[in-house]
């Protein structure tokens, strides 16, 4: 899309920290880091959101996402990784072309380490298991 931002940067329109690419996927570090480090890895192609991304992207995405995960992980000799995508606004998505975090972790570095988990009623867990089979 023209005036997408992660777009410019696949044309080369605009500067950033290129780590690598290939035909479908492309990798650069973030400009506003959770820490040092921090990469993304986008398909070449624009789609908003990754309900949208066709297999064959989304299968360079995730091979190029570990290569650049392990890379990063030694680089910055971090303790751990997150490997997060976010989906619309509620979700925190802030640049509408779909995109993966990869965020190095580090002991008491004050990103999320767990997130409280809420409790099903009793038969909700089970009703909702049907209603997503049924849009399978
Ligand atoms: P999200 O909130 O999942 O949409 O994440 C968007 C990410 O893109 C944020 O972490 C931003 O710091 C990052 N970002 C935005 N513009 C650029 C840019 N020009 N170069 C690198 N990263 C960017
Ligand atoms: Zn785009």
């Amino acid at each position: 899309m023209a005036d997408c931002i992660f777009c410019k940067i696949v044309r080369g329109e605009i500067p950033c920290a290129k780590i690598m690419e290939d035909d479908h996927a492309f990798s650069l570090l973030d400009i506003g880091p959770i820490n040092a480090g921090h990469a993304l890895v986008i398909p070449k192609r624009h789609y908003p959101t990754l309900f949208e991304v066709t297999d064959e992207d989304l299968a360079a995405c995730v091979v190029m996402a570990r290569k650049v995960a392990a890379a990063v992980y030694k680089a910055v000799g971090a303790s751990g990784l997150n490997f997060l995508q976010n989906n619309f606004r509620v979700a925190g998505q802030l640049v509408e072309h779909a995109h993966f975090h990869l965020i190095p972790r580090f002991q008491n570095d004050g990103f999320l380490t767990s997130w409280p988990g809420k409790a099903y009623a009793v038969g909700e867990m089970d009703k909702v298991l049907h209603k997503v089979l049924a849009e399978l």
